[in-house]
């Protein structure tokens, strides 16, 4: 998972919406990756204006990367389990989202990713690296199908996640 620099961090956290709206296709295609990517964790980032979003963009996971797992390997501290409950969302391909979202007049509203047989909670690796002002959602995936999805926002005083409300809305356009 990106870790943010402290003024982005600053300049991110005006942003806490109580609750946010999804475009269907942004929806759709978001629980479709999380699905296709069962058994693994799958990440990526949410795109829109204001409390809406509008897209979405599957970004790679590091964790569940190959490349990215030999050099865990190299390094002594990975176990294929790991594959399935944590995710390392890749810098690059969140550099390429967020320049879209900006060519585009969006921006990066928050991140999804998937918890593959756990529920839609957060887990503790999930806390520690989240900032404020995001909104996570989280997929909960039961044997390949969409089981639930939960929206979380961190929040800055205590740094514990809170439960945010969400709606899945018709794409205008
Ligand atoms: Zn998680």
């Amino acid at each position: 998972m990106l870790r943010l620099g402290q003024e982005q961090c600053m300049e991110v956290s005006a942003k806490i919406h109580n609750s946010l709206k999804i475009y269907k296709s942004a929806y759709l295609g978001m629980t479709r990756d999380a699905e296709s990517g069962y058994p693994y964790e799958v990440c990526g980032v949410m795109i829109g204006e204001k409390d809406t979003v509008t897209h979405f963009r599957k970004c790679a996971n590091l964790v569940a990367d190959d490349k990215s797992e030999t050099a865990f390997k190299e390094k002594g501290n990975i176990d294929s389990n790991r594959l399935k409950d944590r995710f390392e969302l890749d810098p690059r391909s969140y550099i390429e989202a967020d320049s879209w979202a900006r060519e585009n007049g969006l921006e990066i509203l928050g991140i999804y990713h998937s918890h593959p047989d756990h529920p839609s909670v957060p887990s503790e690796t999930d806390r520690q690296v989240a900032s404020p002002g995001w909104a996570y959602i989280i997929f909960s995936v039961t044997r390949g199908k969409l089981a639930d999805a939960r929206i979380w926002y961190i929040d800055e005083q205590d740094f514990q996640f809170e439960e945010r409300k969400f709606e899945v809305v018709k794409d205008s356009d």
